[in-house]
Formats: structure tokens, sequence, C-alpha cells
């Protein structure tokens, strides 16, 4: 068996990101821990770090440089240390603020609902951000998927996902159902399960703050908060109240209300400024069908956040392209938005571009935007080249069919 001080090895050549007034400082060689993942999670990560590395390089003439260092989680964690989430990885990842990982196995047993859940509530990374666009040549089920780009920032701590909740018949639902409906008059079948949804004001605000936040530093046209509020009113109400509070108290220099925007602007943004504006979360879901160029960045609750996503990254092409980050206040991992696809491992086959697009996100975090837009404008040529794998390949007329590897390569070949 290894132990752990033999595993997590400290790269001599790389230094630590620190914070400093609450703001990242990224030096010349920052330490950033990575998890290969499990099933495909090393062949896309084989096919990412040299992606990244290259882009990097090629950016900064060699001046800049990832040291990598390797932590361990799922089945390899497992493997090595009999754990399959060690302490160690969580403190690292901690200590040096920047990660990224890939997919990772949900263990059967073990205590676990899922790793990738565990490690967003052990580091509070309770922002899920899920930046949506479209490459050309994709293909896509929709007319216009140029018109979407769009960020998803998705509450990860509250809502119905909390895990609260009790079985039909069980004595806890029992005891509940009977409680709400001797003290509050209600009448909740006898025969329910119940699941509770809790919305705070501390998680809500600090999802929009964060939400808001990117949206100045990129110049980004519009916030919305897409909730339920008419019917839920003391949960997703709240959620769109709370985010409106935040918008105005500390970000009223900046953001403009839609009703501010017709009765002061008459109906056009001010240079600078933000739209801030809310939408139920039914009709959004035909707003980004029908008009996606009005929208840009998205804060929602977690059970809205989970559909909203997914479906607007059908509309660009599918999981394939997705990149995803769950960002805390001082911590943030990048992943990929995909499951381990185990069928498909080691065999250099699945498409790396959720984790390489996503280490392009990670580069953008860190203020590396060069290297960033090298990554996406690489991919993009590598794309309309139609030199894809399988996943695309098979959608293409006239694709050339590249492995995993290959497609990374193909991408450090376009980066210009
Ligand atoms: P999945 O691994 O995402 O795979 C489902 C299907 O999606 C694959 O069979 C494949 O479709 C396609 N796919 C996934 N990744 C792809 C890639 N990189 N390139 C091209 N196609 C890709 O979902 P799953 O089978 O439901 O989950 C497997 C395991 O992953 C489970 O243990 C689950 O808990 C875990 N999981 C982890 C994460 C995470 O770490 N963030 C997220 C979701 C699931 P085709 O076969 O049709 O080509």
């Amino acid at each position: 068996m290894e132990t752990e001080s033999n595993l997590y090895k400290i790269p001599p050549d790389g230094e630590p990101i620190t914070i400093k007034d609450g703001h990242y400082e990224v030096p010349c060689n920052p330490i950033i821990p990575f998890i290969e993942g499990d099933g495909t999670g090393p062949d896309i990560w084989k096919a990412t770090q040299p992606v990244i590395d290259a882009a990097v390089k090629k950016a900064y003439g060699g001046k800049r440089k990832i040291a990598w260092m390797e932590v361990f989680a799922g089945e390899k964690a497992n493997n090595l240390l009999s754990n399959w989430l060690p302490q160690q990885t969580l403190d690292t990842i901690e200590k040096y603020h920047i990660a990224i990982k890939g997919p990772l196995t949900t263990p059967v047993s073990g205590g676990f609902r899922s790793l990738n859940v565990s490690i967003r509530q052990k580091l509070d990374l309770y922002a899920c951000v899920r930046p949506v666009r479209y490459f050309k040549g994709v293909p896509s089920p929709v007319c216009k998927p140029h018109l979407v780009d769009m960020v998803v920032f998705r509450e990860n701590t509250e809502d119905v996902y909390a895990g609260i909740e009790w079985p039909a018949g069980s004595q806890e639902s029992s005891r509940i159902i009977e409680f709400i409906n001797r003290e509050f008059d209600c009448s909740i079948r006898t025969d329910s399960g119940i699941g509770i949804k809790p919305i705070s004001v501390t998680a809500t605000q600090r999802l929009v703050r964060q939400a808001i936040r990117y949206a100045v530093e990129n110049g980004k046209k519009s916030v919305t908060l897409v909730h339920k509020g008419n019917i839920m009113k003391f949960t997703e109400g709240a959620f769109r109240d709370w985010g409106y509070q935040v918008a105005k108290e500390e970000f009223g220099d900046v953001t403009v209300t839609e009703k501010d925007l017709w009765n002061e602007y008459k109906g056009q943004l001010p240079e600078g400024k933000i739209l801030i504006n809310d939408r139920i979360a039914d009709a959004m879901f035909q707003q980004i069908l029908i008009r996606p160029d009005e929208y840009s960045v998205l804060a929602m609750p977690n059970l809205n956040g989970d559909y909203m996503s997914d479906a607007l990254v059908a509309q660009v092409g599918g999981l394939g392209l997705g990149p995803g980050a769950n960002i805390g206040d001082t911590t943030a991992v990048f992943e990929a938005t995909h499951g381990t696809a185990p069928k498909y491992a080691n065999m250099d086959k699945v498409n790396p571009g959720s984790l390489i697009l996503s280490g392009a996100l990670m580069l953008d975090y860190m203020g590396w935007r060069e290297a960033s837009k090298m990554i996406v404008d690489a991919l993009q040529k590598t794309i309309l080249a139609k030199t894809v794998t399988y996943d695309l390949e098979r959608q293409m007329d006239g694709a050339t069919l590249l492995k995993c590897s290959q497609f990374g390569q193909e991408i450090v070949k376009n980066m210009i």
C-alpha cells in the first residue's frame, strides 16, 4: 500500500496561488492540483494537459508555466490508499485554491452519495458555473445555435437537492405530515414522501453576488434571475427578491433593472451598465430557444440550474463540449461536465473537449486570458476542419475520425 506522503508530491518548480484582498495572486509558475478521474478520465486528462501547457507556453513565450500536482480521488485513490476521497486531496485543493478534475465514479458503497457532491460540499464550492456557447460546425438540433452564449450560475448547496427527504410511510415522513397537518391546518396526504426545499438569503446572495461580479469582470450585458416564484413564493420568489437586493445594495452603480431601463433609459442599456432582470423558469425554457441572444448570465436555484444547463448544452450540440466549474469564495475546481463513460475507458476514444474547455475556463479565471482564447480558437478551428472524435464524426458528413489524444494534438497544431 502506498502512503500519502509518497503520492502527494509538491512540484519543486511551482509556487502557490495566494489570495490578497479577496483576489487571487497567480505567480508565473502556479501549482495546480489535478485529479485524473475514473473511466475515460485518464484518457481525456492525457489529451488535455498538453493542450493547456502548449497554450500557456505559446501565449507567454515560456514565461509562464503550470506546475501540475496530482491529487487522488475515486477509483485510483481507493486502489492506492483504500480511500475514495482522501482528506489530503481536499486539503491540497484548498491550499492551492484552483484545481481541475476529470469525471469520478460514484461508488456504489462506501457511504458517499457522490464524490463530486462530496467535493463540492466539503470545499463549499457553492456555485456551479457552466458557460454554454456554440462552436461552428457542431451538429445541433436547433436552427440558430450560434445565438447561444450564456453562463449559468447554479446554486450548489441547497434547494430540494440538499438531500433532506424521507420516503412515504416512513416514521419520519409520518411525523412531519402529522405535525404540519395539525399545527398549520394543512392536508398533506398521509401516504406522501416528504422532501424539504430550503432556500436561504445567505446561499442566494453569495451566488447572485458571484454571478454579477462575473458579469462586471467579463463585460456581460445582463444577469437574469431564473425562478418559479409565482408558485413557490418563499423559496423561489425569495431567491428573486434577495437577488435584486444584492444587485441594488452592492452593485447599484452598475446595475439597471428592467423597470429603470424603460422608465429612465427608453429601453437602451447605458454603456457600462448591466441589466438585472428575472424570468419565471418555464418561460425561460422558451426564451432560451426562441430569443437566446437576449440573455447572457443566468443565476438560479439548484433544480432550475440542473435542468436549464443541460437544456442549453443540448442546444449547442451536447455534453462533449460543455465546460464546467464549481466555485466558492477561495477555491475553484474546474471539471468535465460529462461522466466517466466507463465503456470507453482506456480506448483513447472519447471527446476530451469538455475537459479542455474547462481548462480554458480555468485559465480565464486565473487571468491568463490570452492562453484561454488560444485554446478556444484552436478548438474551433479543429472542429471546422472536421477532424473530430467519434461522437462528432458520426454526425458530420466527410469528417476525419480522430482518437482522443489525436484530437488534443490537432488542437495544439491549430494554435496560432
Ligand atoms: P456518462 O459517463 O456521461 O456517459 C453517458 C454517455 O455520454 C456515453 O455513453 C457517451 O455516449 C456520452 N459521453 C460521455 N462522455 C463523453 C465524451 N467525453 N465524449 C463523447 N461522448 C461522451 O454518464 P453515465 O454513464 O450515466 O455515468 C457514468 C459514471 O459517471 C457514473 O458513475 C456517474 O456517477 C459518473 N458521473 C460523474 C460525473 C462527474 O464526475 N462530474 C458526472 C456525471 C456522471 P455514447 O455511448 O452514445 O457515445
